[in-house]
């Protein structure tokens, strides 16, 4: 049964979507493989036609995914027995003889070397009814399609629009999968952003702004995540600047400051990795030392008075005094061995400031 006049092309927006249909496949210029090669030998034996290919139309080519006896790869869209048959989704297209036909017989495949004579085109129609291309069979002699035969193609093109939908579900998944490791890794990012700001601002507000040593938050932060090593001798030093409100009285605000800064900075010196510095109170300061006896404490707060008070940039004389108390991990009460260097603190300050006094003493 010869086809009636070709029916025309589809208008430009429904052609778009068909082509953006197409596209969402990733078809085009994919490498062979097998399933759909299989589907194209099946067609050729079931209809006993020397070639059969799988054609895809778009805007300006039919492309081959799977051909046997036919050379080549693509052909020109204008001249594609494929392009017309495809604009009837719902039909097979048989053209029985295209020498006799009045649209293909002029067609350089019917006039030229290729003498094709037969061809019939089951459209692969995707979900949406686009015609993607064709499961085509064609031959060199004229012939007819048998109703089974005819079956057998709309078949193997309805399989062949199966493996393309599970093809673009796969594609579609490991799109997904990369979008989520992208997410992933911008959160993960974003996350750790965050964790480095809390990270600073945690460190802000353990430390005192003036002199850069713990502040009372940081000593408590310290003193949670620290645990001394039991048994072993700790000192705690109290130091407190002598006659420091005079210095303020007389010099102004600021010269405290600075000789608070100065003092900050001799403490920062003196101290080992593992001490304690904070700026206690205004003008207080603790040393915690952990692992050190009272003797080696009474070296390390002695210079800090000593160097402390030659200082030059002083803008006057100022001492400081020091109350020191030694107890022993895990054994006695931290707040009873600071209680006891305050004592002593107060006893320096007693006995005429400008002196380092153990509780012991
Ligand atoms: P003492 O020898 O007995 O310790 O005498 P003092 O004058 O040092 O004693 P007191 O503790 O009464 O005075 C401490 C002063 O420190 C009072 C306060 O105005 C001052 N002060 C506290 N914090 C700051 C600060 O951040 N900057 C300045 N410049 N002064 C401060
Ligand atoms: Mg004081
Ligand atoms: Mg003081």
């Amino acid at each position: 049964m010869e086809q009636p006049a070709a029916p025309p092309p589809l208008p430009a927006e429904a052609e778009q979507a068909r082509i953006d249909a197409l596209r969402r496949y990733r078809i085009l210029d994919s490498l062979p493989e097998q399933a759909y090669d299989d589907i194209v030998a099946l067609a050729r034996q079931v209809c006993g036609t020397p070639q059969a290919v799988m054609t895809f139309i778009d805007e300006e080519r039919q492309w081959f995914k799977a051909a046997e006896g036919i050379e080549g790869e693509e052909t020109e869209r204008r001249i594609a027995f494929c392009d017309i048959a495809i604009r009837r989704p719902d039909q097979v297209m048989v053209v029985e003889d295209a020498s006799r036909h009045p649209l293909f017989k002029d067609y350089p495949q019917v006039t030229g070397p290729d003498h094709l004579r037969f061809y019939a085109g089951a459209p692969m129609v995707a979900p949406g009814g686009h015609a993607l291309g064709t499961v085509c069979v064609v031959d060199v002699e004229p012939r007819k399609l048998l109703p089974e035969q005819e079956n057998a193609l709309r078949a193997l093109a309805r399989l062949a629009v199966q493996l393309l939908e599970l093809r673009r579900g796969h594609l579609d998944s490991q799109r997904q999968l990369a979008e989520r490791e992208l997410f992933t890794r911008d959160l993960l990012r974003y996350q750790q952003q965050l964790e480095r700001a809390n990270t600073e601002l945690a460190a802000e507000a353990s430390t005192d702004a003036l002199t850069g040593l713990l502040n009372r938050t940081g000593l408590e932060k310290v003193q949670q995540a620290q645990s001394l090593v039991p048994d072993t001798p700790y000192t705690v030093a109290v130091l407190d600047i002598d006659y420091f409100k005079r210095i303020n009285d007389t010099h102004g605000h600021a010269a405290g400051d600075e000789v608070l800064r100065l003092l900050g900075e001799e403490i920062a010196r003196a101290v080992r990795g593992g001490d304690i510095a904070v700026r206690y109170g205004g003008e207080e300061f603790l040393v915690i030392m952990p692992g050190t006896p009272l003797a080696g404490a009474r070296t390390v707060v002695e210079r800090i008075r000593a160097e402390f008070a030659a200082r030059n940039e002083l803008p006057m004389p100022v001492t400081l005094s020091a109350g020191l108390a030694t107890g022993l991990a895990g054994r006695d009460d931290p707040e009873a061995i600071f209680q006891r260097a305050d004592q002593a603190l107060y006893q320096a300050k007693r006995r005429g400031r400008n002196r380092v006094q153990a509780a012991e003493d």
